[in-house]
């Protein structure tokens, strides 16, 4: 992973602000993994997984962030595109945004937030370039 590649995820990104839900709460955003945690699909691939608990963030640079150790996420923008983002971090082997982590995220995606946020984001993923760097 190079920061090259985290920058050209991050811009691919972009183009799932206008897709999915916005959550009110924390406790609707605890609401919503519950609901996709115990999806057939999910299930199939990741298995069980502890509870995850949402908490406030206060960074001004980053929407959410992810703690894989305590399976915390925590939220500055309650929107289903960050939400998943994190999900993904708790789901991937390391805090990198590798091929492993946006494979994760794609199979997130396709299955939470449906056909055309998925096929918009790979869309633009190979657009910005990122699967030409490592
Ligand atoms: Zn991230």
């Amino acid at each position: 992973m190079s920061l090259n590649q985290q920058k050209r995820l991050y811009q691919a990104e972009r183009c799932l602000w206008g897709h999915g839900r916005d959550f009110a709460s924390n406790q609707e955003v605890i609401e919503y993994l519950d609901s996709v945690v115990q999806s057939d699909w999910f299930v199939k691939r990741y298995g069980w997984v502890p509870p995850i608990r949402v908490e406030p963030m206060r960074s001004t640079k980053w929407a959410g962030c992810a703690d894989r150790q305590g399976y915390v996420i925590y939220l500055k923008r309650r929107t289903e595109n960050v939400v998943l983002h994190e999900l993904a971090h708790l789901l991937n082997y390391s805090d990198q945004h590798d091929h492993s982590f946006v494979d994760i995220m794609l199979h997130l995606i396709r299955n939470a937030m449906g056909f055309y946020a998925w096929s918009e984001f790979m869309y633009e993923l190979k657009r910005e370039g990122y699967y030409d760097v490592i």
